[in-house]
């Protein structure tokens, strides 16, 4: 069995790129370095840490459920990132933090590349990840109204932290997984990640900065603003080679017809590079393409 799916050289430059953006998010949002961030406190005039967790993405989607939250929410606006920002960007354009930045899924993603595929769970097209991560998301913000910080406990972003805080010196995180921190990692690093076709497990069942980028985006579909990658049915021959290429198993084959879950994209472009026929496309929501494409689950 191959290492990678059949259009693996053709993909090869793009995967490149999409390697060095989330190294560039790194650079960005994690310490040692956190240069957006640094720059973010600077400007704030916010006496922190400079590390991933000021401008957590998690914490900010939980409190949505908690009103008494709002105001530190207001007062501390680098929190606002995960709730205004990223769904902001999302609605014209998906969410690209996802597919391009996000180094806690683009690590998972691309070395899950290493791992021939004999070795990996397919999921794809026998479960729908969607409602599972709107439902994990709507729980958590449930749970957090009684008390409960589910968050926080099953945090990727905190243990792509602590890798790289350990690469430079810093094991103060990897510590913690002496405790029940270790059951999060092994799930979201090897369960879902490397052992899981795509890399992306994590991403598409538990993550809920992408479930609600995801939701702004369906949004910005529906409102026929923004763009999103849609495929032209006249091109397209099924052959189903988008089906295999895409990470996050938002594309289906469903009575002859290649279909596109939005709910479910992140606009990574593997599809639109992958595609012999080029009848994959990131292109303006216009009118007819609710006709060109269907919400409908990536089941096959
Ligand atoms: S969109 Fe392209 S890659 Fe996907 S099934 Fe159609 S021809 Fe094949
Ligand atoms: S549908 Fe295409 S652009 Fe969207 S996540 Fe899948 S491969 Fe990437």
């Amino acid at each position: 069995m191959s290492l990678y799916p059949k259009n693996y050289r053709t993909l090869r430059p793009h995967w490149l790129r999409r390697i060095g953006f989330a190294l560039l998010g790194v650079v960005l949002l994690y310490a040692p370095f956190a240069l957006l961030t640094r720059a973010l406190l600077w400007l704030t005039g916010t006496p922190l840490l400079p590390d991933v967790h000021r401008i957590c993405m998690r914490m900010p989607i939980q409190w949505l459920a908690q009103p008494w939250m709002y105001a530190t929410m207001i007062q501390e606006p680098l929190y606002l990132g995960s709730v205004l920002v990223l769904p902001a960007i999302a609605l014209f354009v998906g969410p690209l933090f996802c597919g391009w930045l996000c180094p806690a899924g683009g690590f998972t993603e691309h070395l899950s590349r290493l791992v021939p595929t004999r070795f990996q769970i397919d999921l794809s097209g026998k479960v729908n990840p969607v409602p599972v991560r709107y439902g994990f998301t709507a729980g958590m913000m449930i749970a957090s109204f009684i008390g409960a910080n589910v968050c926080c406990s099953f945090c990727n972003f905190t243990y792509t932290q602590n890798l790289i805080s350990a690469v430079f010196g810093d094991f103060t995180g990897i510590a913690y997984w002496a405790s029940f921190m270790v059951v999060g990692f092994v799930l979201w690093f090897f369960v879902l990640g490397l052992f899981t076709r795509g890399g992306r497990g994590w991403c598409n069942f538990l993550c809920p900065a992408g479930a609600l980028q995801g939701l702004s985006h369906s949004l910005g579909r529906w409102l026929r603003i923004g763009r999103s990658v849609q495929i032209d049915h006249s091109l397209c021959r099924n052959c189903k080679t988008c089906v295999s290429t895409c990470p996050t198993w938002a594309i289906s084959s469903k009575e002859d017809q290649t279909q596109i879950n939005i709910h479910g994209c992140n606009v990574c472009m593997d599809c639109v590079e992958g595609c012999e026929q080029q009848a994959i496309a990131y292109k303006p929501n216009r009118r007819e393409a609710r006709h060109v494409e269907t919400a409908e689950p990536a089941h096959a």
